[in-house]
């Protein structure tokens, strides 16, 4: 047991009481890579898990530079005036490559970080992107139980992290700039298609008139998708964080989306889909760490790598060898 550890009582009682040290405490449990800690934080978790669930989840994503942090200051000071209890997250797809992350997570929401009704956790460092996903969907469960009503998911829009933070929340919130790369050309119609509505940032001052044909643009790319599942028809809006308007029409879109898919169905179905999700991901992430620990594996790897490199080998012909190494190893 590490030294600094709390009982599975303590970390249970606290977070259930909302106690944010004791919070702050599990959530690092939950991240750490020791295995101890793994089985203590799969208990806290089992504990905690019928406590879990309640809140509204909301991805934000959007390239650096589009608002992020501006944006989530003042949306979630407008959630907490209005008695809400917000715990934003944030997955950092550049923090596992980088010593420090473009997220720069010290100085972004000053003003929330000193809200009490607020909390903001940033991004779990190490590991495969995937591992800190997976991360952060317990340190969801953790938060909820802990009494959070609004849990904000952020991800810098640069790569396979918008899917990530796709699968664990329950709306998809685009952040764009007007006239950005000439409106449609920059972003992928992949991340358009995750998601549930696009607000066009920093509509104020010069950037007024193209903020209003950028919504007509994105409506009609919309239009040109597939019909969703839910139900739901995507929004663009528009916003500014600086001047404070567009903020509470973002909520109340939120909360129209929650009330319809509620009431359609799809919102449990989705949120089973991603706890599906959720387990062969785990399956998936698992076996590849014990096959890259496996000490055969290790032992014969840099040969088979040299033999591709020379072309001795094909890529499946040692792949099949190295699994049926690994495979041996399984049943003795
Ligand atoms: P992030 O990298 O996506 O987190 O973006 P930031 O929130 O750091 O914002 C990037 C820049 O845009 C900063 O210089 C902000 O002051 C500016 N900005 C953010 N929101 C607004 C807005 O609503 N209006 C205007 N005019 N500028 C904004």
């Amino acid at each position: 047991m590490v030294r600094n550890r709390l009982s599975i009582e303590a970390y249970v009682e606290g977070v259930l009481t909302g106690n944010r040290l004791v919070l702050s405490r599990a959530i690092t449990l939950v991240e750490s890579q020791l295995s101890s800690d793994k089985e203590l934080a799969q208990v806290v978790l089992e504990q905690i898990l019928p406590h879990s669930g309640r809140s509204v989840r909301v991805g934000i994503t959007g390239v650096p530079g589009v608002g992020k942090s501006t944006f989530i200051e003042t949306f979630g000071k407008h959630l907490t005036q209005h008695g809400k209890k917000l715990a934003v997250l944030a997955i950092d797809p550049t923090s596992q490559l980088t010593k420090g992350s473009i997220m720069g997570d010290k100085t972004r929401m000053e003003e929330l970080a000193h809200d009490p009704m607020a909390y903001i956790r940033p991004s779990p460092s190490g590991g495969s992107l995937g591992g800190v996903a997976n991360k952060t969907r317990e340190t969801i469960l953790l938060c909820e139980a802990a009494g959070f009503d609004v849990v904000l998911v952020e991800t810098v829009g640069v790569g396979q992290s918008e899917t990530l933070v796709k699968g664990m929340v329950d709306f998809f919130l685009l952040l764009m700039l007007a006239g950005a790369g000439d409106e449609l050309q920059g972003i992928k119609k992949g991340i358009m298609e995750m998601a549930d509505a696009i607000v066009i940032t920093k509509a104020d001052g010069e950037n007024k008139a193209a903020a209003q044909r950028a919504v007509l643009e994105y409506q009609n790319a919309f239009h040109l998708l597939m019909p969703n599942a839910n139900g739901w028809s995507p929004k663009v809006l528009t916003s500014s964080a600086l001047e404070k308007r567009g903020i509470a029409e973002v909520w109340a879109m939120v909360e129209q989306y929650m009330q319809l898919t509620m009431a359609n169905g799809f919102y449990t179905r989705h949120r089973q889909e991603q706890n599906l999700e959720w387990l062969h991901a785990l399956i998936r992430q698992s076996l590849e760490e014990q096959f890259y620990q496996n000490n055969d594996i290790i032992n014969s790897l840099p040969q088979m790598e040299e033999y591709i490199k020379n072309g001795k080998w094909l890529p499946m012909k040692a792949a099949t060898y190295l699994l049926g190494i690994f495979n041996k190893n399984k049943v003795i």
